[in-house]
């Protein structure tokens, strides 16, 4: 399922794949533009076989089925996945929790079986979520889950470390520019071929694929989107989307529509984007503009576009729809 274009000096070398649960695009300029993609998607998939949540033999899955028994030593790659996932779920206090799984189940949201469970459902699925009874072992890379029918999911972070992983062997493929698109999950090496910066459009999260509220514009960095437009099922008229909030268990509901992480490595981005859209607009700005060489965008329902102060120069807002938040009003403050 492999979509080719031979590569010049103008024109790269592009390829999609079905891996991570979605279509990864890699769009790559350079002599070694074909060799460098093969690899990666080596790569992608030797990541998705250690750290999906559906497949038995993954480090994820030992783990989730020896929880309350025994720690599983597992790769190095997930280990180090798992030990981010708990960084952030300790600097979003709880908001991003990768024992969410239990609660994700429930719902099903992008299954055949989505439905809105009971208030007693979710009720007891949420005494399995809490982050810190994930218990992790540095010495030897084990990792064990405190309780019986306690669960790991790294989805809202894996694709972000995937990110930077083919960042790295492009890199090693002595490439130079590249877009490096895992659904949602971007990563724009380098700059253009021409020398210029990449344009980002920012998915109007209210209207179809293609359509944009804004263009962020820079040069080697990832853009990570959390949204609630891609994966949700409709009950009763109502929208219900695959974010959950843990402190509540039903999916987070606080304005937040769209959660656009700008930064360096793109697990940091995927982290924080899913951190943010569950903190809502005051607390993830002031959180974003505490944190050095990473930016944010975040749009809510009443089509305000919140941007912190180190992107300001280089995001526009080009669909009149939506207007500027001031981030004063609601106490961030410069970098
Ligand atoms: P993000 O905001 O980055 O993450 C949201 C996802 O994280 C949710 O879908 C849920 O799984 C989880 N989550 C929800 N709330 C929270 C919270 N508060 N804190 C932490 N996590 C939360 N999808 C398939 O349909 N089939 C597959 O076979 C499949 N395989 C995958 C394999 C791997 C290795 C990975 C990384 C993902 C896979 N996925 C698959 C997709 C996955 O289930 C998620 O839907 C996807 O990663 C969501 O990414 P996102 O960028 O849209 O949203
Ligand atoms: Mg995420």
């Amino acid at each position: 399922m492999f979509f080719k274009r031979k590569a010049n000096i103008e024109s790269p070398v592009i390829k999609e794949a079905y891996v991570l649960g979605t279509v990864i695009q890699l769009k790559v300029y350079g002599n070694k533009a074909e060799k460098a993609i093969d690899e990666s998607i080596i790569r992608l998939n030797e990541i998705d076989d250690r750290m999906s949540v559906f497949k038995e033999f993954s480090d994820i899955s030992r783990i989730n089925k020896n929880a309350g028994v025994e720690a599983q030593v597992v790769n190095e790659d997930t280990y180090y996945v798992i030990e981010k996932a708990f960084e952030y779920a300790k600097l979003s206090q709880g908001a991003f929790d990768p024992t969410i799984r239990p609660l994700v189940n429930l719902w099903g949201v992008w299954t055949e079986h989505a439905k809105v469970p009971s208030k007693e459902e979710i009720a007891a699925e949420l005494q399995y979520v809490n982050y810190k009874d994930i218990i992790l072992n540095g010495t030897n890379s084990s990792i064990k889950l405190s309780k019986e029918k306690q669960c790991l999911d790294v989805g809202a972070i894996a694709k972000g470390y995937a990110a930077d992983e083919v960042k790295q062997i492009l890199k090693e493929d002595a490439i130079k520019s590249a877009i490096i698109d895992l659904g949602g999950n971007i990563f724009a090496l380098g700059k253009k071929f021409d020398g210029s910066l990449w344009n980002i459009g920012i998915q109007h999260p209210l209207s179809s694929r293609g359509k944009f509220v804004g263009i962020v514009s820079f040069a080697d960095k990832s853009v990570v989107t959390s949204g609630n437009y891609e994966r949700y099922f409709i009950q009763e008229g109502k929208r219900y989307h695959h974010i959950i909030d843990p402190r509540t268990g039903y999916p987070s509901e606080n304005g937040i529509i769209s959660a656009t992480i700008i930064s360096d490595y793109s697990i940091d981005g995927d982290g924080l984007s899913t951190c943010v859209y569950v903190l809502g607009p005051q607390k993830a700005m002031k959180l974003i503009e505490g944190i050095r060489g990473v930016d944010a965008i975040v749009i809510t329902e009443d089509r305000k576009v919140y941007v912190t102060s180190g992107i300001k120069d280089n995001f526009k807002i080009t669909n009149e729809e939506f207007t500027e938040a001031d981030l004063f009003t609601i106490g961030g403050r410069a970098k």
